[in-house]
C-alpha cells in the first residue's frame, strides 16, 4: 500500500468545444497519507478541475492519478475518500441527523455504523443539540460542520475540502481548524482548497500554487514563506564598535529608547548573511562584544505576500 494519499503524473484536463480551455496543463503531485496540503490559485487557475480530476467527476485529457493508491479511474478508488464540495446543499426539510442519514445511505455506510458514527460525529461538530431541527433553520456555519460531518461518515483516510470555512465566523472558524488538526493527528490526509490565505497557512502542512493551469509553487508553508537569507535577532544593546564592524550584513532597526527605565529593553536587529556558516560569524562577535541574544529566526514573509508575486 502506497503511503501517497494523492498522486499524479502527467494530469492535465483540456475542456473541448469551439475554444478549447487548457484548463490544467501536465500536473505531477504528491501528497503524503496524513498530511494537510493546500490547493491554492486565483480564480480559473484549474483548482476545480483538479479535484474533479481526482474524484471521477471528470476525465483526465492526459496523463494518470492515484488516490490511496488507487487508479483514480476506479471507482473503488473512492471508498475512503470524503468531500466537502463548495456550496453543498442539504434539503432543508430533513433535520441534521435525517441529512447525515441519507448521505450516508448514499456512500453505503452500514446501517449499525450509520446511527452510531451520525450521533458520534454530530457530538464532534457540535451539532448534537440541533440534531432534530430542519437542516433549513441552520446558520452558515452550522451548515459547513454538517457537511464536514457528512464527509467524515465513511471514516474517510482522505478528505476533499472546498472552502470548508467559507462564510463562517471566527469562533466556528477556530472550531473547524480544531476539528481538521484533530483529523490530521488520526492520520487523515486532508487536501484543501481555499482563497483564505492566513487561514491556509495556519492549517497546511504544505500547499501548492497553481496559475493557468500550471503549478508555479509547491512547498512546506515554512519553506515557502522564508525569504532568502535574512534573519530577525532580538538581543541586548549592540554596541556601536561591534554594530560597526558588523555594518555590512547588520542593520539595527529599533535600539530602545535612551531614556528608558527598562533594563530588559531589547534591541531589534537583522542579519542579511550569506548562510548559516555567516550568520554564526555574525552571532560569535555580537556575543564577544558583549551583546546577549534573546532571539534568532528566519525572516518570513506571509502566504498571501508569496501567492500576490507569483500569481501577478
Ligand atoms: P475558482 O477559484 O474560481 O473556483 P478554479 O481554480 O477552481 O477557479 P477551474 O474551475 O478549474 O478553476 O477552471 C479552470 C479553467 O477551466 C477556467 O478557465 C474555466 O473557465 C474553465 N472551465 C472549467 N470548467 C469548464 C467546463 N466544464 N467547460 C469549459 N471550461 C471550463
Amino acid at each position: 500500500m502506497s503511503d501517497l494519499a494523492v498522486r499524479t503524473t502527467g494530469l492535465s484536463k483540456t475542456y473541448g468545444g469551439r475554444q478549447p480551455v487548457e484548463a490544467l496543463k501536465p500536473l505531477d503531485l504528491s501528497v503524503t497519507a496524513g498530511e494537510t496540503f493546500g490547493l491554492l490559485g486565483p480564480n480559473g487557475a484549474g483548482k476545480t478541475t483538479l479535484v474533479k480530476l481526482l474524484l471521477g467527476l471528470a476525465r483526465p485529457t492526459s496523463g494518470s492519478g492515484e488516490i490511496l493508491g488507487q487508479d483514480i479511474r476506479q471507482p473503488e478508488a473512492r471508498a475512503a475518500v470524503g468531500y466537502l464540495p463548495e456550496g453543498h446543499r442539504f434539503p432543508t426539510f430533513l433535520t441534521g441527523s435525517e441529512a447525515l442519514d441519507l448521505f450516508a445511505r448514499m456512500a453505503r455506510v452500514s446501517d449499525a455504523d450509520r446511527r452510531q458514527r451520525a450521533g458520534e460525529l454530530l457530538e464532534r461538530v457540535r451539532l448534537s443539540d440541533a440534531a432534530n431541527r430542519k437542516v433549513g433553520t441552520y446558520s452558515k456555519g452550522m451548515l459547513q460542520r454538517l457537511g464536514i460531518a457528512q464527509a467524515l461518515m465513511n471514516r474517510p483516510k482522505l478528505l476533499f475540502l472546498d472552502e470548508p470555512t467559507d462564510g463562517v465566523d471566527p469562533v466556528g472558524r477556530r472550531d473547524i481548524r480544531d476539528l481538521l488538526e484533530a483529523l490530521r493527528d488520526e492520520g487523515v490526509a486532508i487536501f484543501l482548497n481555499s482563497h483564505l490565505l492566513s487561514e491556509v497557512e495556519l492549517i497546511c502542512d504544505r500547499v501548492a500554487i497553481l496559475n493557468h493551469g500550471y503549478l508555479v509553487r509547491e512547498g512546506t508553508v515554512m519553506d515557502l514563506t522564508t525569504t532568502g537569507r535574512t534573519w530577525r535577532l532580538h538581543s541586548t544593546s549592540i554596541p556601536a564598535e561591534i554594530a560597526s564592524a558588523l555594518d555590512t550584513v547588520l542593520t539595527v532597526e529599533e535600539p530602545p529608547a535612551e531614556s528608558t527605565e527598562d533594563s530588559s529593553a531589547l534591541t531589534r536587529s537583522t542579519l542579511a548573511v550569506e548562510d548559516r556558516a555567516a550568520l554564526n560569524a555574525a552571532l560569535d562577535t555580537l556575543r564577544a562584544g558583549g551583546v546577549e541574544i534573546e532571539s534568532v529566526e528566519p525572516q518570513r514573509q506571509s502566504l498571501e505576500d508569496l501567492f500576490v508575486s507569483v500569481v501577478t
